[in-house]
Protein backbone atom coordinates (compact mmCIF):
# COMPACT_ATOMS: atom_id res chain seq x y z
CA UNK A 1 0.00 0.00 0.00
CA UNK A 2 3.15 2.50 0.78
CA UNK A 3 4.46 1.82 -2.55
CA UNK A 4 0.89 2.44 -4.27
CA UNK A 5 0.55 5.44 -2.18
CA UNK A 6 4.27 6.66 -3.22
CA UNK A 7 3.57 6.44 -6.93
CA UNK A 8 0.12 7.80 -7.17
CA UNK A 9 1.21 10.98 -5.22
CA UNK A 10 3.89 11.33 -7.96
CA UNK A 11 1.87 11.00 -10.76
CA UNK A 12 -0.43 13.60 -8.87
CA UNK A 13 2.47 16.10 -8.99
CA UNK A 14 3.69 16.02 -5.43
CA UNK A 15 7.24 16.91 -4.34
CA UNK A 16 6.99 14.95 -1.16
CA UNK A 17 5.13 12.35 1.24
CA UNK A 18 5.53 11.46 4.44
CA UNK A 19 3.40 8.93 6.43
CA UNK A 20 3.19 9.48 10.22
CA UNK A 21 1.77 7.37 13.27
CA UNK A 22 -1.50 9.17 14.78
CA UNK A 23 -0.15 8.12 18.21
CA UNK A 24 2.98 9.72 18.02
CA UNK A 25 0.97 13.31 18.50
CA UNK A 26 0.08 11.97 21.95
CA UNK A 27 4.11 12.54 22.94
CA UNK A 28 4.50 15.88 22.21
CA UNK A 29 2.79 19.16 23.48
CA UNK A 30 -0.26 20.78 21.93
CA UNK A 31 0.39 23.75 19.58
CA UNK A 32 -1.88 26.75 19.88
CA UNK A 33 -3.11 28.27 16.60
CA UNK A 34 -1.48 30.88 16.27
CA UNK A 35 0.97 31.03 18.24
CA UNK A 36 -0.64 33.59 20.74
CA UNK A 37 -4.09 32.09 20.94
CA UNK A 38 -6.26 30.23 23.19
CA UNK A 39 -6.57 27.82 20.78
CA UNK A 40 -4.72 24.52 20.09
CA UNK A 41 -4.63 22.50 16.73
CA UNK A 42 -6.21 19.06 17.02
CA UNK A 43 -4.19 15.24 17.62
CA UNK A 44 -5.34 12.99 14.61
CA UNK A 45 -7.25 10.73 16.72
CA UNK A 46 -9.23 13.38 18.11
CA UNK A 47 -10.58 14.11 14.60
CA UNK A 48 -11.62 10.64 13.68
CA UNK A 49 -10.05 7.43 16.35
CA UNK A 50 -10.18 4.86 13.35
CA UNK A 51 -7.59 6.76 11.58
CA UNK A 52 -4.63 5.01 11.14
CA UNK A 53 -2.14 6.74 9.37
CA UNK A 54 -1.19 10.38 8.94
CA UNK A 55 -0.36 10.96 4.86
CA UNK A 56 1.45 14.67 4.89
CA UNK A 57 1.88 15.44 1.42
CA UNK A 58 4.65 18.34 0.02
CA UNK A 59 4.21 20.72 -3.10
CA UNK A 60 7.44 22.56 -3.72
CA UNK A 61 6.85 26.21 -4.52
CA UNK A 62 9.36 27.68 -6.76
CA UNK A 63 10.60 30.84 -5.61
CA UNK A 64 10.53 32.90 -9.09
CA UNK A 65 6.84 31.49 -9.54
CA UNK A 66 5.59 32.32 -6.81
CA UNK A 67 7.19 36.02 -7.10
CA UNK A 68 5.59 36.05 -10.66
CA UNK A 69 1.85 35.03 -9.54
CA UNK A 70 2.10 37.61 -6.77
CA UNK A 71 2.74 40.17 -9.57
CA UNK A 72 0.40 39.07 -11.40
CA UNK A 73 -2.52 39.63 -8.95
CA UNK A 74 -1.88 38.60 -5.35
CA UNK A 75 -2.80 34.74 -6.26
CA UNK A 76 0.48 34.12 -3.41
CA UNK A 77 -2.01 33.09 -1.11
CA UNK A 78 -4.25 30.60 -2.55
CA UNK A 79 -2.65 29.22 -5.86
CA UNK A 80 -0.65 26.69 -4.47
CA UNK A 81 -3.33 25.75 -1.89
CA UNK A 82 -5.69 25.38 -4.52
CA UNK A 83 -3.64 22.90 -6.51
CA UNK A 84 -2.50 20.79 -3.27
CA UNK A 85 -6.69 20.68 -2.62
CA UNK A 86 -7.83 19.24 -5.64
CA UNK A 87 -5.25 16.96 -5.65
CA UNK A 88 -6.14 15.77 -2.05
CA UNK A 89 -9.61 15.39 -3.17
CA UNK A 90 -8.28 13.08 -6.11
CA UNK A 91 -5.81 11.20 -3.82
CA UNK A 92 -8.65 10.83 -1.06
CA UNK A 93 -11.00 8.85 -4.09
CA UNK A 94 -8.08 6.87 -4.72
CA UNK A 95 -8.16 5.43 -1.21
CA UNK A 96 -11.28 4.82 -1.96
CA UNK A 97 -11.00 3.03 -4.63
CA UNK A 98 -8.36 0.96 -2.85
CA UNK A 99 -11.29 0.11 -0.03
CA UNK A 100 -9.94 2.35 2.88
CA UNK A 101 -11.45 5.21 3.75
CA UNK A 102 -9.32 8.83 3.88
CA UNK A 103 -10.20 12.72 5.44
CA UNK A 104 -8.66 15.55 4.46
CA UNK A 105 -8.20 18.06 7.52
CA UNK A 106 -7.04 20.99 8.15
CA UNK A 107 -7.65 20.78 12.17
CA UNK A 108 -3.68 19.10 12.49
CA UNK A 109 -0.54 21.21 13.02
CA UNK A 110 0.92 20.47 9.43
CA UNK A 111 4.48 21.49 10.21
CA UNK A 112 4.19 18.97 13.21
CA UNK A 113 2.70 16.42 11.19
CA UNK A 114 5.92 17.07 8.44
CA UNK A 115 8.16 16.45 10.89
CA UNK A 116 7.11 13.30 12.41
CA UNK A 117 6.40 11.66 9.08
CA UNK A 118 10.20 12.84 8.34
CA UNK A 119 10.40 15.71 6.03
CA UNK A 120 12.11 18.26 7.92
CA UNK A 121 12.77 19.97 10.74
CA UNK A 122 11.81 23.21 11.79
CA UNK A 123 14.24 26.17 11.09
CA UNK A 124 14.80 29.73 13.26
CA UNK A 125 12.06 31.12 10.78
CA UNK A 126 9.24 28.54 12.23
CA UNK A 127 8.86 26.81 8.73
CA UNK A 128 9.78 23.28 8.01
CA UNK A 129 13.29 23.07 6.01
CA UNK A 130 13.39 19.78 3.86
CA UNK A 131 17.05 18.56 2.73
CA UNK A 132 16.56 18.92 -0.57
CA UNK A 133 13.47 21.72 -0.95
CA UNK A 134 14.32 24.10 2.10
CA UNK A 135 11.16 25.60 3.51
CA UNK A 136 9.41 26.22 -0.01
CA UNK A 137 6.89 24.21 0.60
CA UNK A 138 3.03 23.77 1.16
CA UNK A 139 1.73 20.67 2.55
CA UNK A 140 -1.38 18.94 2.85
CA UNK A 141 -2.59 16.48 5.44
CA UNK A 142 -4.95 12.86 4.97
CA UNK A 143 -5.59 11.05 7.52
CA UNK A 144 -6.57 7.40 6.55
CA UNK A 145 -7.64 3.85 8.18
CA UNK A 146 -5.50 2.33 5.71
CA UNK A 147 -2.08 0.64 7.50
CA UNK A 148 1.22 1.44 6.26
CA UNK A 149 4.86 1.44 6.91
CA UNK A 150 5.66 4.66 8.93
CA UNK A 151 8.42 6.92 7.71
CA UNK A 152 11.38 7.42 10.56
CA UNK A 153 10.12 10.49 11.99
CA UNK A 154 12.14 13.75 12.73
CA UNK A 155 12.43 15.29 16.70
CA UNK A 156 10.33 17.78 16.93
CA UNK A 157 12.39 19.50 18.71
CA UNK A 158 15.19 18.66 16.90
CA UNK A 159 16.10 22.17 14.90
CA UNK A 160 16.56 22.68 10.87
CA UNK A 161 20.77 23.42 9.92
CA UNK A 162 20.59 26.88 10.65
CA UNK A 163 24.02 26.99 12.75
CA UNK A 164 24.51 30.63 13.54
CA UNK A 165 22.94 32.09 10.24
CA UNK A 166 19.99 34.53 12.03
CA UNK A 167 19.05 36.23 8.87
CA UNK A 168 15.30 35.41 9.12
CA UNK A 169 15.24 37.77 11.82
CA UNK A 170 17.27 40.36 10.71
CA UNK A 171 15.25 40.72 7.37
CA UNK A 172 11.69 40.67 9.04
CA UNK A 173 10.23 44.40 8.74
CA UNK A 174 7.98 43.44 11.58
CA UNK A 175 10.97 42.09 14.25
CA UNK A 176 8.00 39.17 14.25
CA UNK A 177 11.21 36.21 14.21
CA UNK A 178 12.89 35.40 17.17
CA UNK A 179 14.45 32.13 18.34
CA UNK A 180 12.08 29.46 16.65
CA UNK A 181 9.08 31.36 16.66
CA UNK A 182 6.96 34.13 14.77
CA UNK A 183 5.25 36.42 17.20
CA UNK A 184 2.19 35.88 14.05
CA UNK A 185 0.96 39.28 16.03
CA UNK A 186 4.01 41.14 14.56
CA UNK A 187 4.14 39.48 11.08
CA UNK A 188 2.97 42.02 8.65
CA UNK A 189 0.95 40.06 6.49
CA UNK A 190 -2.22 39.98 9.21
CA UNK A 191 -0.83 43.46 10.22
CA UNK A 192 -0.81 44.75 6.76
CA UNK A 193 -4.59 43.07 6.56
CA UNK A 194 -5.42 45.08 9.10
CA UNK A 195 -6.17 42.15 11.95
CA UNK A 196 -4.53 40.46 14.73
CA UNK A 197 -1.84 43.21 15.62
CA UNK A 198 -3.43 46.37 17.74
CA UNK A 199 -0.16 48.21 16.66
CA UNK A 200 -1.31 51.05 14.89
CA UNK A 201 2.46 52.22 14.33
CA UNK A 202 3.21 48.28 12.99
CA UNK A 203 0.30 48.39 10.60
CA UNK A 204 1.24 51.87 9.27
CA UNK A 205 4.83 50.48 8.95
CA UNK A 206 3.42 47.33 7.00
CA UNK A 207 1.96 49.63 4.46
CA UNK A 208 4.22 51.88 4.24
CA UNK A 209 6.51 48.59 3.12
CA UNK A 210 4.36 47.57 0.73
CA UNK A 211 3.50 50.82 -0.83
CA UNK A 212 7.62 50.78 -1.35
CA UNK A 213 7.64 47.41 -3.18
CA UNK A 214 9.79 45.44 -0.78
CA UNK A 215 7.44 43.00 0.23
CA UNK A 216 4.35 41.23 -2.16
CA UNK A 217 0.97 42.75 -2.35
CA UNK A 218 -0.82 41.00 0.44
CA UNK A 219 2.11 38.61 1.43
CA UNK A 220 5.69 39.18 2.52
CA UNK A 221 8.11 35.83 2.40
CA UNK A 222 11.49 37.71 3.24
CA UNK A 223 12.31 35.32 5.73
CA UNK A 224 12.04 32.76 3.24
CA UNK A 225 13.71 34.73 0.94
CA UNK A 226 16.48 35.33 2.78
CA UNK A 227 17.32 31.57 3.62
CA UNK A 228 20.35 29.87 2.42
CA UNK A 229 18.40 26.30 3.12
CA UNK A 230 16.43 27.85 0.57
CA UNK A 231 18.96 27.72 -2.13
CA UNK A 232 18.51 25.10 -4.07
CA UNK A 233 14.97 25.05 -4.87
S1 LIG B 1 6.43 36.83 6.38
FE1 LIG B 1 7.61 38.75 6.52
S2 LIG B 1 6.82 39.83 8.31
FE2 LIG B 1 6.09 37.70 8.43
S3 LIG B 1 7.64 36.64 9.65
FE3 LIG B 1 8.32 36.41 7.52
S4 LIG B 1 9.68 38.14 7.11
FE4 LIG B 1 8.53 38.58 9.00
S1 LIG C 1 17.39 32.16 7.38
FE1 LIG C 1 19.02 31.17 8.54
S2 LIG C 1 18.26 31.13 10.66
FE2 LIG C 1 16.50 31.52 9.34
S3 LIG C 1 15.63 29.49 8.94
FE3 LIG C 1 17.04 29.94 7.26
S4 LIG C 1 19.00 29.02 7.92
FE4 LIG C 1 17.70 29.17 9.73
Amino acid sequence: MKDELLEQAEKMGFSLVGVADPELFERYPRIRKPAESEEYWSRPHEIWPAGRSVVVLGLHCREEVLDALVRMDNLFGSFYWEIIRHREYRLRDWFGEQGCEAQITDDVAVKRAAVLAGLGHVGRNSLVAHPEYGSNLRFGLLLTDAEMAFDEPNDPFESAPCGDCRRCEEVCPGEAISDYRVEFSRCIIPAAEGWLSDDEEMIREARRIQQRGEVLEVECNLCQKACPLNEAG
